[in-house]
């Protein structure tokens, strides 16, 4: 059976509009093909009549600072991402998760856009995103907009973009300062498939001994990428010791909804290794501030 009938290539975003609004559907957009061409395969999604490859739209593939602001296009592959000094000095937790989504031939075609645009609970670019307050931008015919990163998602596996009529252009990320940092770490089964069994990024400001503004994110924590926001709460103002460490975890597993999945993990079981994952993500993040 043939997948698809058409594929397009644009060049620029107003080409890649004119396509949606033009070229025969079902049309869906294309990056890496690490998650799609599989779906497609076998059989997890329907044939399409166009396939919109957005590797060349030059408003997708760049990566630079603007202001007071990291952009990340949704095309710039994750290999690219986890070697690029920029992102290192001011999203430490995206390099760490881009450095571990899958080997380095799917790194080197597997684009953030794709990572994210798949809408799964635990991706690896998503989860370190949404620790550092992203903000995604997002073309359809009626010009581009930006929306709060969480507002992407509905559930596993769902976007909340207009299918057919909507592509993610890239990621706005605030720079970070000399007294704020992240980390991203992930407990994964060995020759594991795909995703981790758990992971968990942290994004921390802090003043002296003192956390003045902490955002946390773990993946699977709910059927949406899941920010820890009660145990933000414990947090934020406190020093870091134990009695708060644990006040802190206990708010997160009083929010998190941890799913079983049939080939990674119970729930049961990421309920028993978060607390580990959390700690040490959090100590890590907390020791690299000056
Ligand atoms: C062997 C293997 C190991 C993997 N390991 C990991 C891992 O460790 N961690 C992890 O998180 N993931 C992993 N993945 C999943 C996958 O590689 C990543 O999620 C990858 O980042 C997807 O990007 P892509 O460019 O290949 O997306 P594609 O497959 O091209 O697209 C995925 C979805 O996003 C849509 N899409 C793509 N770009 C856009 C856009 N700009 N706007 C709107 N929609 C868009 C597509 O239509 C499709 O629905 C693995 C996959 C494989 C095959």
């Amino acid at each position: 059976m043939t997948l698809w009938q058409n594929y397009l290539q644009p060049k620029t975003l107003s080409e890649a509009m004119d396509a949606l609004a033009n070229a025969p559907r079902p049309i869906i957009p294309i990056a890496g093909g690490t998650d799609l061409l599989l779906d497609l395969e076998q059989g997890r999604h329907s044939p399409v009549q166009t396939l919109l490859d957005v590797n060349s739209i030059e408003e997708m593939t760049r990566l630079e600072i603007t202001g007071d602001e990291l952009f990340i296009g949704a095309s710039v592959p994750v290999n690219r991402i986890a070697t690029s000094p920029e992102v290192a000095h001011h999203a430490q937790a995206l390099t760490e998760a881009c450095d571990l989504i899958a080997g380095p031939q799917v790194r080197n075609v597997a684009t953030l856009g794709g990572n994210v645009a798949h809408a799964l609970p635990a991706a690896d670019g998503t989860i370190a995103l949404l620790a550092l307050d992203a903000q995604a931008e997002v073309a359809s015919l009626s010009g581009t907009r930006r929306i709060p990163f969480q507002e992407l998602f509905l559930g596993p596996g769902k976007s909340s973009l207009k299918h057919g009529e909507e592509l993610i252009v890239g990621f706005h990320l605030p720079l970070t300062n000399s007294h704020q940092a992240s980390c991203f770490k992930r407990i994964m089964r060995p020759q594991g498939v795909a995703l981790p069994i758990l992971n968990c990024a942290v994004w921390l400001e802090r003043e002296n001994d003192i956390i003045k503004d902490i955002r946390i994110a773990i993946g699977p924590g709910g059927g949406t990428p899941f920010r820890a926001t009660q145990a933000e709460d414990v947090l934020r103002g406190k020093s870091l010791h134990e009695a708060t460490f644990e006040s802190a975890f206990e708010a997160l597993l009083a929010q998190a909804q941890f799913r079983t999945s049939a080939r990674r993990a119970s729930a049961d079981y990421r309920q028993h290794i978060v607390s580990g994952l959390f700690k040490d993500t959090l100590e890590n993040t907390w020791q690299r501030v000056i």
